[in-house]
């Protein structure tokens, strides 16, 4: 394994994509870039950048693509990203995106973008029984035997269910990722970059799979 790697993951919400990440970038020693996590962020922080954010994400909607690609774009120009690699969660989401992208790192080209190919009906059962820290963002399954209050063991926050992660909210942004990001399989693939990687089965499978992807297009 040579550390460094340069990946975006696409995939529904609720594909695992986060978890995936998180082992991926441990895997290569890389910072995982979710914008997810960064909004999140900015809404504890009650920034005005959060203030926004918040509202759109609570109903399921999109925050705007020129605020997304300055965010990205900065955060890809600090010094970890520029000299070991990144993974990239949850970003790009529209074509818009994908094209602003490519001209970021136009210098140092992508690897690869995996699509973790998870079906609807899958994810939707996933996310209903998703649970997550409020504070540092670590993500659990709920069985139904849970315990109340429920404390994070990564660094003893509240785990609870996400704001956006009511049926109203995940059926439109599954609508939304259906309509906005499915166009990004044929861009990336238009180019032969695109690498479609089953998502189903035992977390440990899945991820073996994502790193002989990522060895065979490095
Ligand atoms: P999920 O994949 O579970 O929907 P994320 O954590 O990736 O969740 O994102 C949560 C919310 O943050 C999205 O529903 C959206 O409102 C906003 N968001 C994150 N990334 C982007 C992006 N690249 N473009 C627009 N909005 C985004």
């Amino acid at each position: 394994m040579i550390p460094g790697a340069r990946l975006i993951i696409l995939g529904r919400q609720g594909a695992g994509k986060g978890t995936q990440c998180v082992r991926l970038s441990r895997h290569y020693v890389v910072p995982h870039i979710s914008t997810g996590d960064m909004l999140r962020a900015a809404v504890r922080e009650g920034t005005e950048l959060g203030m926004m954010a918040k509202e759109v994400m609570d109903a399921g909607g999109l925050v705007g693509d020129d605020i997304m690609i300055g965010i990205v774009d900065e955060r890809l120009r600090a010094d970890d990203a520029r000299n070991r690699g990144y993974i990239l969660d949850g970003f790009p989401r529209t074509v818009a995106q994908a094209e602003a992208l490519d001209s970021i790192t136009a210098e140092r080209p992508l690897h690869a973008v995996i699509d973790l190919d998870v079906p609807r009906e899958i994810v939707l059962e996933r996310i209903s029984s998703r649970r997550v820290c409020r504070d540092c963002g670590t993500n659990y399954t709920a069985t139904g035997q849970d315990p109340s209050p429920w404390i994070c063991d990564t660094c003893g926050g509240d785990v609870q269910q996400r704001d956006d992660d009511t049926p109203e909210a995940v059926n439109r942004r599954l609508d939304l990722y259906e309509s906005q990001t499915t166009p990004l399989k044929r861009y990336y693939s238009a180019d032969g970059r695109l690498v479609v990687v089953n998502g189903v089965g035992h977390p440990d499978h899945v991820f073996a799979r994502l790193t002989s992807t990522v060895e065979s297009h490095r």
